[in-house]
């Protein structure tokens, strides 16, 4: 007898959690592995978030179930950073909700949109929760490529006309995991009216939305004029703050899907821990220069990886965010041969680009996720370790 059921049974398992397996397995056997494979931050939660965590962890009255919709400071503090950044107005009773970290959204908000047997439209490469969620959901994934000769975003021309009347739902997601690629507001006009025309709905992932170098800033698909009819954003606290543990992101956009994922979480979970939601608020109204400080130490990785990485004849643009290098393998590799042998040879773990999909094949991802003293120490073991052949 099986305890699984039969969706559970042919799910195959988070990447990243096997990852962490062999990473485990190898650092047990003695070898002092570099791990630029998952893209946790190293860089620590600036001190006056987590001093507001502890002063609201004393109060008794933060110790009760949390409100279903998240906390009204939390909310308030969201609508706040959406006009501040974006200049966009979004009202915080019915346009935004706290989650229990983005990806809990992401999960959660496709069974409230699909039915069984439609299509959702996902980036391909793409974070792997996209397609995942479809899956449990019973909905079918449609890949849309992301080729660099168009910057890593989707023609949405080619999506076949059986998979469009059958589409509801499209996720995106710029800056972009794994890519890096960046949009511009011109492609988020695109997108929004190509989801009105086709009556289907986007959700916006903006993990990397404050994860930007030098003068580029991210736009969010809410600038768009009537987005909100048709679009939701999803956002994290996560990497901007470096807060990953805390698990703590939200929703913003149209009232109906929010009011729908709300209905739909109030029967699952109660929401996030008071204390936090009141910690990520005080991130989200306190001072921001901790970003431009992050962000300036991923800058100089950045540059210092592309260096590095051209030593062993990869070439790669600089992006304009997120904290991810998308590079080709070297000739001669799939990408599972050439995560493989970084990993068996020199002891590196990096991603292979298929991991996200079947258009990530021949590509590989880093996250720079370490100082640069690892990461050089990363291109030399893998300079020194690994036969590459110029292309
Ligand atoms: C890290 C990441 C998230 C998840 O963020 P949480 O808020 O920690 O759940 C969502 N989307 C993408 C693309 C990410 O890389």
């Amino acid at each position: 007898m099986s305890l699984q059921s039969n969706k559970m049974s042919q799910i195959p398992p988070y990447m990243f959690a096997e990852l962490s397996k062999k990473k485990a397995r190898l650092i047990k056997a003695g070898i002092d592995v570099i791990d630029l494979g998952i893209g946790d931050p190293d860089l620590p939660t600036p001190e006056h978030i987590v001093d507001k965590l502890i002063e609201e962890i004393r109060r008794p009255e933060n110790s009760k179930y949390p409100s279903f919709i998240g906390n009204s400071e939390f909310r308030k503090a969201v609508a706040n950073f959406y006009k501040r950044q974006f200049n966009v107005d979004v009202d915080p009773e019915t346009e935004v909700l706290a989650l229990i970290g983005s990806k809990e959204g992401i999960a959660h908000i496709v069974p409230t949109i699909i039915n069984p047997g439609d299509y959702v439209l996902v980036p391909d490469p793409g974070y792997p929760p996209y397609r995942m969620a479809t899956y449990l959901a019973e909905g079918k994934v449609y890949n849309m490529p992301l080729r660099k000769e168009f910057n890593f975003l989707p023609k949405f021309k080619d999506i076949p006309d059986e998979v469009l009347d059958s589409a509801k739902l499209m996720f995106l997601n710029y800056p972009s995991n794994p890519t890096a690629a960046t949009a511009n507001l011109e492609f988020f006009e695109e997108a929004v009216s190509f989801a009105r025309k086709f009556n289907i709905v986007i959700a916006h992932d903006s993990a990397y939305n404050m994860i930007t170098f030098q003068d580029y800033k991210a736009p969010s698909i809410l600038q768009v004029k009537g987005a909100k009819d048709v679009a939701v954003e999803f956002g994290s606290l996560s990497k901007t703050y470096s807060m990953t543990g805390y698990r703590i992101g939200y929703v913003v956009g149209n009232k109906e899907m929010i009011k729908a994922l709300s209905i739909y979480k109030s029967n699952t979970d109660t929401g996030q821990f008071t204390p936090i939601q009141l910690a990520a608020a005080h991130a989200l109204n306190g001072d921001q220069t901790c970003i431009r400080k992050h962000n300036d130490i991923y800058w100089e990785r950045m540059k210092a990886m592309i260096e590095g990485l051209k030593t062993i004849d990869i070439h790669v643009e600089p992006p304009k965010g997120s904290f991810f290098i998308w590079a080709k393998t070297p000739k001669g590799y799939t990408s599972s041969e050439f995560a493989e042998s970084v990993l068996e040879q020199a002891g590196v773990i990096i991603t292979p680009g298929h991991a996200f999909g079947p258009s990530g094949e021949g590509y590989f991802r880093i996250s720079l996720s370490l100082p640069n003293d690892i990461l050089y120490e990363a291109i030399d073991r893998i300079k020194k370790k690994v036969k590459i052949t110029p292309k």
